[in-house]
């Protein structure tokens, strides 16, 4: 049974690289029939809030990812607890007693000889007299996990392939401060296990980490999960710029983007299939498939996105659009407007032109003429727009834009605007008869 987990932590709203992330996961266990858990890592008390957990659940149910359920790292903290015991006691965890201060000289210093800046296990070298000393000092500890350099860290990525790592390369992963909080690594790991995950799928600045975790997962008695990273989300100019990090659900939703656009975009972004303006997701999970993705960093392109949710709208049926379309504006509505509006909302300005009141321009005199027999041409049957058009084209011998154009101004105020043969209708007899003999007048 497959599942996934999406798992971000409430610093911050989500951004399109976690949607994206957040989409995959999803997909992964919707594909397979298994389960997609939302879980918050908000083991970081100080920059976690409440409202960031509140607009995470909003923004998936917005974009129709529905977690199976909801766990939390901060109701967690005994589990955590307990693994932490487990390994110290089987000599994996160790007490470190560096300051920052102490660690970046070191880090210095190695860089400064060429050398990788790896953690070079001074604390593990510490006798028992020499830590006892330390805290007698008053120095509390913070806590590394003993990486063993002896078992090989391999895995089959899912996006990347074969990975190998040597644990030798790696320093002991700091996994909890001096004030016994957690950093992300155990807890993690601790989670996966107990909540049997099966597929972790999430960017690829964790790759490292996964080598780490991995011996952890070892260590705890578990197998590890499937793993696979995918390429980072870069803005159109190649960099992940501040601005893509900004770009969050209610931006995108304020702009009128649809929430099937940015699915359609982000569930092909990156991998070899072509991106589509496909709203339905059953398509979108026929297809979706890791061995589809690129190694490559993926393109986010705003433009891209709105010509995307611009044929979504185009197609969207009236069900779907009805909430936010204006009091009043029924299906033939919708669809008369339907072509013209590159966002819902767009909507509202075009129906005003059934409504009204509308502007007309001023007509010469031979024009306000031809208005006003239209005006009186005009009669009401099954398509009144052909059967206008058709008879004062007979009549006045008028045709093309001498024949339209007055027409579409007198009735709508504009210039171009919705099919009139959809729109004449919806303005109505009364209506449409005396705009016609309002422009005839003017
Ligand atoms: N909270 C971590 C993050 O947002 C989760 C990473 C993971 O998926 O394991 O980066």
């Amino acid at each position: 049974m497959t599942t996934t987990r999406f798992a971000p932590s409430p610093t911050g709203r989500l951004h399109v690289g976690n949607i994206r992330t957040a989409l995959h996961n999803w997909m992964l266990a919707e594909k397979a029939g298994g389960t997609f858990v939302l879980r918050i890592d908000d083991t970081d008390a100080a920059r976690s809030r409440e409202e960031y957990v509140e607009a995470i659940r909003e923004d998936l149910a917005w974009l129709g990812l529905a977690p199976a359920r909801e766990e939390r790292q901060s109701h967690r903290l005994e589990a955590y607890q307990a693994a932490f015991d487990r390994l110290r006691d089987a000599g994996r965890i160790y007490p470190a007693y560096e300051t920052s201060q102490e660690l970046e000289l070191k880090r210095k210093i190695q860089l400064g000889r060429g050398l990788p800046p790896i953690y070079d296990r001074a604390a593990l070298k510490l006798g028992d007299d020499e830590r006892a000393a330390k805290e007698a000092e008053g120095i509390a500890p913070h806590w590394r996990f003993r990486l063993d350099h002896d078992e090989a860290i391999a895995w089959d990525d899912g996006v990347r392939g074969k990975q190998s790592f040597d644990a030798a390369q790696l320093s002991d992963p700091v996994i909890r401060r001096a004030d016994g909080s957690w950093l992300y690594m155990l807890p993690s790991t601790v989670d996966d296990i107990d909540m049997g995950v099966t597929q972790v799928l999430r960017g690829e600045d964790h790759v490292s980490n996964t080598a780490v975790q991995i011996q952890m997962f070892t260590a705890l008695g578990a197998a590890p999960p499937a793993f696979a990273h995918e390429a980072l989300l870069v803005g159109k100019e190649g960099k992940l710029s501040k601005r893509l990090g900004s770009l969050g659900c209610d931006a995108f939703r304020e702009r009128g983007i649809e929430p099937e656009a940015l699915v359609a975009l982000l569930a092909r972004l990156g991998t070899s299939l072509p991106v589509e303006p496909i709203a339905d997701r059953a398509k979108l999970l026929e297809t979706f498939d890791l061995s589809t993705f690129g190694r490559a960093p993926a393109k986010f392109d705003d433009a891209e996105l709105e010509r995307i949710n611009t044929a979504i709208v185009h197609a969207m049926e009236f069900a779907q659009a009805q909430d936010r379309l204006p009091d009043g504006m029924d299906e033939a509505g919708w669809h008369a407007m339907r072509p013209n509006v590159a966002t819902v909302a767009e909507a509202e300005q075009w129906w005003k032109l059934v409504t009204g009141p509308i502007a007309q321009p001023n007509f010469a005199a031979e024009d306000r003429t031809f208005l006003g027999h239209a005006a009186e041409t005009l009669e009401w049957g099954e398509d009144p727009w052909r059967a206008l058009t058709s008879t004062l084209k007979q009549v006045t011998g008028r045709k093309g834009k001498a024949l339209f154009l007055p027409l579409r101004q007198a009735l709508t105020g504009m210039d171009h605007g919705p099919d009139m043969g959809e729109l004449l209708p919806l303005i109505g007899e009364d209506e449409a008869r005396s705009r016609l003999k309002r422009a005839a007048a003017a």
